[in-house]
């Protein structure tokens, strides 16, 4: 039984006054049936983490460099975010492969470091628009997925995320049937690869993500939840789609 997840990636936004948004958050889901995560920024994990107290909220970091520590000026290690309060940390978004060259097996480097520091990975892939439209989708994120997933992913410490990135911070969503597509094959690649581990990892919807779309994408078979940018940076807007997981 794969426990339903909705996860809100708030890039690189948020200052302390935004607390407050986490504030009515777990005040409007005091005791949720489901994950609730957050990935603030960096600066805003231990103030949240202080923030939570025994809430069942879960914190998480952007990125993580795959060294634990040493001179790499500006990133952050994964035992790093796991004493800032971190329980999962975000791997290869399309914003930070697109801008940082981050390759596969980078990904996949991190995720081990990630592991090994008590962090469960949530793994994003997806298809660009041309890919998309050249009917590419399927080798692609199946070859995303085969290289960027570790060898010591575990249904307890992976995590993936279908995120076309033409979807991403677009207002653009896949049809119900191209969501139910990818994810059919992600299930059906992570079961052979990694057997009843691969059969019990959440698989995550991500890209425009909305209170009026949620529903319907949370329907579909092996959609576990959600990777949300936009609209998990204020409680209303991600308390609504909570709500539409947690009724699915
Ligand atoms: C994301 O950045 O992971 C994302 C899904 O963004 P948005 O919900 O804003 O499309």
């Amino acid at each position: 039984m794969r426990r339903k997840l909705a996860a809100g990636n708030w890039k690189m936004n948020g200052l302390p006054a935004d607390l407050a948004e986490v504030s009515a958050l777990m005040a409007a889901h005091a005791a949720p049936a489901i994950d609730i995560l957050i990935c603030p920024p960096a600066t805003l994990l231990a103030p949240m983490a202080s923030l939570r107290g025994p809430h069942a909220l879960r914190l998480g970091g952007q990125d993580c460099h795959a060294a634990s520590a040493g001179a790499h000026t500006g990133d952050i290690s994964a035992p790093m975010l796991r004493a800032a309060g971190a329980d999962y940390v975000i791997l290869g978004h399309s914003e930070r492969r697109a801008a940082y060259g981050e390759t596969d097996a980078a990904i996949a480097a991190k995720a081990m470091a990630a592991h090994s520091a008590g962090l469960i990975a949530v793994i994003c892939l997806g298809e660009t628009l041309d890919q998309r439209e050249a009917g590419q989708t399927l080798p692609i994120v199946a070859a995303q997925l085969a290289a960027s997933v570790a060898q010591s992913a575990t249904a307890q410490n992976t995590v993936i995320a279908y995120e076309p990135i033409w979807a991403i911070g677009t207002g653009r969503v896949p049809t119900l049937a191209q969501i139910t597509e990818v994810h059919a094959k992600l299930r059906a690649d992570l079961t052979q690869r990694f057997g009843a581990q691969g059969a019990g990892m959440r698989l995550l919807y991500g890209g425009s993500v909305k209170p009026s779309n949620a529903a319907e994408i949370f329907a579909l078979p092996d959609v576990d939840g959600a990777l949300v940018g936009g609209a998990s940076l204020k409680a209303a807007d991600f308390g609504a789609i909570i709500s539409a997981l947690s009724a699915a």
